[in-house]
């Protein structure tokens, strides 16, 4: 499994703006079934770890704060 290298290569990216991982979030972390979304020690933020995605959405959904978004590749759509 290839390590993301810059978040903008991955398909769910975090808006750090909007994350609320500091107060202690970890929504879309827990909701995951394939475990890829980590909490950056850089930035304190949920972010893509790895690039593999079952675009099954619930990160995205249950976001409290709408900081997630799945980038759908044009050919799933
Ligand atoms: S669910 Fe949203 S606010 Fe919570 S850690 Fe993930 S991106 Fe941040
Ligand atoms: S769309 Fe599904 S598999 Fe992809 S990051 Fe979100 S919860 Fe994980």
């Amino acid at each position: 499994m290839p390590f993301a290298q810059s978040p903008s290569a991955v398909p769910v990216i975090v808006d750090d703006a909007k994350c609320i991982a500091e107060k202690g979030c970890r929504v879309c972390i827990d909701v995951c079934p394939l475990d890829v979304l980590r909490l950056s020690d850089l930035t304190g933020k949920a972010y893509m770890a790895y690039d593999e995605c079952w675009y099954c959405m619930p990160c995205e959904a249950d976001c409290p704060t709408g900081a997630v978004k799945v980038n759908i590749p044009y050919l799933l759509k």
